[in-house]
């Protein structure tokens, strides 16, 4: 290729520029894009497309696009040669007029398992592909050319012709089948106004369900079809449209609702109108799932339901501000499960959004909710757990302070004013704040604009029992925040054994609150944030501490004691609470716990503190007490099922000492497990774990396997199981595909990446530490949005040494001039290796200090 004449030219740079979105947005308008694209051939699609647009003015217009080839270009009926670099095309001014014009280009793209606009499945088991699009953030213009922006919304007309055994949907109604010979073409009507990163399609013998009550058909894999459980998706697709459409008060703003399960998806869900994509694997359930595996499929589909307001409709106008669509849909996600009545929906809430938020916000490497972002090739970058479990939380606060009336007529007039338009987060407060007659541009400053997050220090003075001052004291977690105070309306509970909870509202406005009210009051325990409406982490005072850590498991509310389990973890993580003690807690607690997810968090973490914050001495006392507690709370049948099932998973994770592992050897011999019947899932994760521990069986181990389950997941489950094979030749394999082999799908090099990183193996894997990080923009470059945080968690988290801190040290000094996005994500992980080892350092080596 010629170096193009306008090398310089900051729009024709790769990616989208801020700088072209602006220039092309003020510009061009009323776009649409007519488009035929054949899947006849294997590996890549051919097409054409008709962009039609209206400009201002006479002027150079630049359209995005970076797929394998481009043929001839047309525009207003004239054949041109236009400039074109691999990412851009520019059509010079002289061939543009000012009103309607069209360009019609012939193209191609590329059809493959990984890093390609149009994903390839191929089911080994009945030997059929399947293709699904999936655009976001900026994949569109790797598949078609066009003005790769959210804020040019355009009308797509799509035709599409695949072999005539399959069948074919898109964002669009179905029009017209042709058939001719072995191929049938597919017209689709012309769509609502949608943003790039929306347009979607789907080919292959899917099967389809659809009857008479629901007019939302289900998309899914032959070989899977007999497994999915479509009534109980039915109906909560249908509730969680119905619930959204009544809160909203907009009626549902697009043509059709279609979904399907798609195999080996890099997501839980993509929000596509019409071609609602989920994620198989999650939805389909091999072996009995547990209530939180229950909670968390709906969960995912309320927020991909609320997204067709939320997104869909009023879309961001720039993915700076993508928490509107994802905080939203996740917040919309649990108000509704409230509206309708379903227990507890805020526990479920706090469990699945702040303890993640919290994690990632309290380290140096956190954003501001409202990410600024240069250019949309850097846009997978926002994504993580700032958009999607800080901006729902920050978003109940906002309600809470507003109150819900106020919140719902700000809602409802935010979605009329910008309907099927774009708008920001500047619109959102506007239209809340008009609606609760208060400025909100404080508020919005403090929790959109400025990064980080809040610590709320509890300090409790009392004197003959009763409390005599009670201070709350804010202060940033970390200083990249700067000054000053996050205002926030929180509830004070004081709590004792013989009386009701005393709940005290207050207005945090300044360093230190003093709580008048709690004076000459008694309590066992105070704690800040009650019903989780404030967003902090609350650091508990020495004496509440010590009460709930006696005692956590009287308190009967599940939201308050979900919360107390949370704030006690912060103590460990922040090394003011010995693991030990943790551990004596949860050990004591989980039999009587009743909460399945509650019980679950418990086992989590305590998992977490026996397996990497312990020394290996304190370990040789207490692994086996805690494989023996698992087990027995697993054995247990007096427990609901998803309790049972937790523990034994985490028995399964954490055998360690000889009887554990012969426990689980024997199970594979078995049909049950501890009395609950032996599936193919927990089989494979038997396996991976005798395999990360050495077994010495481990390829007959795997093999076995392999010949029992010979379903694709079985093959994905294989590959997972050899990555954890405690040998250099395996770690090298592995990493090396990791990057060469094209034939990998994106989704298995995720669920590898833990065993990859066993803690086990340390020793094997501290040498990839540091290819890992320097691999980061070619990850960046070529894998979706939320790989490189599973990269990034896997390889740092996989450590645990002060060596491999300082590793990673080393390369953050040695690589000044790394994008701050990346640095930003790597200081991310780096925080939870970072209290790792400072909390070893504490209470690891200093036995005698913990109690
Ligand atoms: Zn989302």
């Amino acid at each position: 290729m010629t170096p193009p004449a306008h090398g310089a030219d900051p729009l024709m740079a790769p990616g989208i520029s801020r700088e072209l979105a602006r220039s092309r947005a003020a510009m061009i308008s009323n776009v649409r894009y007519e488009m035929s694209l054949s899947l006849a051939k294997r590996d890549t699609a051919r097409g054409t497309v008709n962009v039609r647009f209206t400009t201002a003015r006479s002027a150079d217009v630049v359209l995005d696009f970076r797929g394998p080839w481009l043929g001839s270009v047309r525009v207003n009926g004239a054949e041109l040669r236009p400039e074109y670099n691999g990412a851009h095309l520019r059509i010079p001014a002289r061939s543009i007029r000012s009103g309607g014009n069209v360009v019609e280009l012939q193209f191609a793209s590329m059809i493959a398992p990984a890093g390609a606009s149009i994903i390839r499945y191929h089911d080994a088991r009945d030997n059929n592909d399947y293709l699904y699009t999936l655009l976001v953030p900026s994949d569109a213009n790797a598949l078609f050319p066009c003005f790769d922006q959210p804020d040019l919304k355009a009308r797509m007309t799509l035709s599409l012709t695949v072999p005539a055994t399959w069948r074919a949907i898109a964002n669009g109604i179905t029009e017209r089948v042709d058939s001719a010979g072995a191929l049938s073409t597919y017209r689709f009507r012309e769509t609502d106004p949608l943003p790039t990163y929306l347009f979607a399609f789907a080919a292959g013998p899917w099967t389809r369900f659809s009857d008479a009550r629901h007019s939302t058909p289900l998309w899914v894999r032959a070989s899977r079809s007999h497994e999915v459980e479509v009534d109980s998706l039915q109906t909560q697709v249908a509730s969680a449209l119905s619930s959204l459409e009544r809160y909203f008060g907009v009626k549902y703003p697009f043509q059709q609702f279609q979904y399907m399960l798609s195999p080996a998806f890099p997501f839980g869900g993509m929000e596509h109108p019409g071609v609602t994509m989920f994620n198989e694997e999650s939805f389909i359930y091999r072996e009995p799932p547990t209530l939180n595996q229950r909670l968390g499929r709906r969960a995912t589909i309320y927020h991909e339901v609320a997204h067709h307001w939320f997104g869909d409709d009023v879309t961001m106008r720039w993915f700076d501000d993508l928490w509107l669509k994802e905080g939203f849909a996740t917040y919309m996600a649990a108000k509704m499960q409230a509206i309708e009545g379903l227990p507890n929906p805020w526990m479920s809430f706090y469990l699945r959004n702040k303890p993640a938020a919290y994690d990632v916000d309290q380290t140096s490497g956190t954003t501001p909710v409202w990410q600024s972002l240069a250019n949309l090739d850097q846009a997978k970058s926002n994504y993580g757990a700032i958009v999607y479990n800080k901006a729902p939380g920050i978003l109940k606060q906002l309600n809470y302070l507003v109150g819900d009336t106020a919140f719902r007529a700000g809602v409802h007039d935010f979605l009329t004013t910008h309907a099927y338009g774009n708008a920001t987060w500047q619109d959102l407060l506007t239209s809340i704040g008009r609606a609760a007659n208060r400025p909100l541009t404080e508020w919005g400053r403090q929790y959109i604009l400025r990064p980080g997050m809040p610590v709320l220090e509890q300090r409790v003075d009392a004197a003959n029992g009763r409390i005599s001052r009670l201070m709350l004291v804010q202060h940033p977690a970390q200083p990249l925040s700067g000054k000053g105070v996050w205002p926030m309306r929180t509830e004070v509970v004081l709590w004792s054994r013989d009386s009701a909870p005393v709940f005290l509202p207050v207005e945090i406005q300044t360093e230190t609150t003093i709580v008048t009210a709690a004076k000459g009051r008694r309590a066992d325990f105070v704690f800040a944030n009650a019903n989780d409406n404030g967003y902090g982490l609350v650091m508990l005072d020495p004496a509440s501490t010590h009460w709930l850590s006696e005692h956590v498991g009287e308190v009967t509310d599940p939201l308050l004691r979900a919360m107390l389990w949370g704030a006690m973890w912060d103590l460990v993580r922040d090394a003011r609470l010995a693991p030990t003690a943790f551990i004596a807690a949860a050990m004591r607690e989980l039999p009587r716990e009743t909460d399945e997810q509650i019980a679950a968090g418990i086992i989590t973490r305590l998992s977490r503190a026996t397996a990497t914050y312990i020394s290996s001495a304190q370990g040789r006392d207490l692994v086996g007490a805690v494989e023996t507690a698992l087990l027995r709370l697993g054995s247990d049948s007096s427990h609901p099922y998803g309790i049972r099932k937790s523990a034994l998973d985490a028995f399964i994770a954490m055998a360690k000492t000889p009887g554990a592992l012969a426990t689980l050897s024997a199970w594979l011999d078995s049909t049950s497990t501890a009395g609950l019947p032996l599936r193919q899932p927990t089989r494979w994760m038997i396996v991976t774990h005798l395999v990360e521990r050495g077994s010495v069986h481990a390829d007959s181990l795997i093999a076995a396997e392999e010949r029992r389950d010979t379903t694709s997941s079985g093959k994905r489950s294989a590959f997972v199981a050899y990555a954890a094979r405690p040998t250099a030749t395996v770690k090298r394999d592995y990493f090396r595909r990791y990057f060469a082999d094209t034939t990998l799908n994106e989704e298995w090099t995720t669920a590898s990446l833990r065993g990859f990183n066993s803690s086990d193996a340390t020793a094997l894997t501290l040498p990839y530490l540091v290819p890992a990080l320097d691999s980061l923009p070619w990850i960046q470059r070529n894998r979706r949005i939320f790989f490189l945080g599973s990269w990034l968690g896997s390889f740092i988290g996989g450590q645990r040494s002060a060596e491999a801190l300082r590793e990673v040290d080393r390369f953050l000094a040695e690589h000044p001039k790394l994008p701050l996005d990346l640095r930003q994500k790597v200081l991310q992980s780096r925080d939870d290796l970072d209290r790792t080892v400072r909390i070893r350092a504490k209470y690891a080596n200093a036995e005698s200090l913990t109690p």
